[in-house]
């Protein structure tokens, strides 16, 4: 259970994203859609980042996988395949006295209504999750469609395809990133539980002989996209491994981030078996099996699954970095005031440089500094306000670096670089500026 503090953080953490941009409700000036969110220009720039890392980690940098985007609606056969029509639900309780409704599984009592403390619950009925809609300008089940509950079953679909297209052998994984949809009966924790997400996944097609070894392969490399290139404090992760298995699967594991209301998942690396290649190949009647020259033997691959939502991981990425600290101010009757900023990894920050001039007159240097940088990082160019609102407002949306251009800087072609998190100031020639930068960012 979160204290009235970790509340109190997520709903500060809600207002910042609010105010500066990141993400707020959608459709807003409607009253919003519960569990539906935008995501405004800092927010866009960062899940871009985020997106583009993930996809260059898993995808760029290895010859063994490759890319794929499919359609958000497919033939409604493939959640018949996949079992989401049949199974794809969550039993749903309602409150008789606040009307509330609640997931049965996030009760902490499931005889007591976690709004109200009333006893007077409905029987749990069952859910399905997925989103209809309909296709053509008939509305009647013949012309029911979805829109898909996660990215990775078109993966399935078009294993062949992009085999023979992409003429890899196996093992070989593909990676989809893209929306998913699923009508969560309490969306919730802000955009954690949402009812439209991105998801990021990748499967992995190996021989079962060797499927344990690829698990354990992408369990440590997902590890260290969390460690390494976003920069977790290993205190913050966790890895669930699951006791109880889907009745195909050999291992399955959560990577939990410790979220102010608690520990959540943000990614599931799964042992899938042969699973989803048999239902494929069953439900379409088209083999989706391989056939190994080496081995001289055909068989349906065995799937490893990598599978994480973006929208959780900026969650966690923005949460991690919210930090109030007190810094000098130049306040009336104040010496120090409370500062806020976000310690994002620079790589992901939507802002990695600000160019600020100390004051109007040394606009055009500046702007010639900021014309230069920004052709190498993500910049901003600010001269409204004193440069301590300046730098604050860089603080608040996570820019690491601000790059201050002052009167000494026409005499010694140099400015000041100043650290968001240190808050150490580093006079820097203007000929090292770049690579100092780059040394930091890149
Ligand atoms: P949960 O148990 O939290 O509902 P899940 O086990 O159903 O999640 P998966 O189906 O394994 O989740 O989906 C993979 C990833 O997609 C999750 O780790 C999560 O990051 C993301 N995800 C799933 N559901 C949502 C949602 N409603 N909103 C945002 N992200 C989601």
């Amino acid at each position: 259970m979160a204290t009235p503090r970790e509340n109190d953080t997520m709903a500060k953490l809600v207002a910042l994203c609010k105010r500066r941009g990141f993400i707020f409700q959608s459709s807003e000036i409607y009253e919003g859609i519960n569990g539906f969110w935008d995501y405004g220009p800092y927010g866009v720039t960062m899940r871009r980042a985020v997106e583009n890392l993930w996809w260059k980690y898993m995808v760029e940098d290895r010859e063994n996988v490759v890319g794929l985007d499919s359609t958000i609606i497919c033939n409604p056969r493939v959640w018949k395949a996949s079992g989401h029509l049949d199974q794809f639900s969550d039993a749903m309780v309602d409150c008789l006295d606040c009307k509330k409704r609640h997931r049965q599984d996030q009760m902490e009592d499931p005889t007591t209504c976690p709004a109200c403390g009333s006893k007077k619950l409905t029987e749990p009925r069952e859910f399905n999750l997925m989103m209809k809609t309909f296709v053509g300008p008939v509305f009647d089940e013949e012309h029911a469609a979805y829109l898909r509950a996660e990215t990775c079953q078109p993966i399935f679909v078009d294993f062949e395809q992009v085999r023979v297209a992409s003429r890899q052998k196996l093992p070989f994984g593909i990676a989809q990133t893209g929306k998913a949809f699923r009508n969560e009966i309490n969306p919730r924790f802000f955009t954690f539980r949402s009812r439209e997400f991105v998801q990021m996944e990748m499967e992995f097609f190996c021989k079962d002989a060797e499927s344990m070894d690829w698990y354990n392969y992408w369990r440590a490399e997902r590890w260290k996209f969390y460690t390494d290139l976003l920069q977790f404090p290993e205190d913050q992760l966790r890895i669930h491994d699951h006791d109880k298995l889907a009745h195909y699967a050999k291992a399955a594991l959560d990577i939990e981030f410790a979220f102010p209301f608690g520990w959540g998942e943000i990614e599931g690396v799964h042992h899938r078996g042969t699973w989803d290649m048999s239902r494929h190949t069953e439900y379409s009647g088209k083999d989706l099996s391989y056939f190994d020259q080496e081995a001289n033997e055909r068989y349906l691959p065995t799937v490893v699954e990598t599978s994480c939502g973006l929208d959780r991981i900026i969650l966690a990425l923005l949460c991690r970095g919210y930090r109030e600290d007190l810094a000098d101010t130049q306040k009336e009757d104040k010496d120090q005031d409370v500062r806020v900023s976000l310690s994002l990894p620079p790589a992901v920050a939507p802002v990695q440089v600000a160019v600020l001039p100390l004051v109007k007159k040394l606009g055009d240097k500046a702007e010639a500094i900021y014309a230069d940088l920004r052709r190498a990082f993500r910049c901003e160019y600010d001269l409204a306000g004193s440069i301590g609102k300046r730098y604050r407002r860089q603080d608040e949306i996570g820019t690491p670096f601000c790059v201050t251009v002052d009167f000494d800087t026409l005499e010694d072609q140099a400015v000041t670089v100043r650290d968001r998190d240190a808050m150490t100031q580093e006079r820097i020639s203007l000929d090292q500026i770049k690579s100092y930068l780059a040394g930091r960012i890149l």
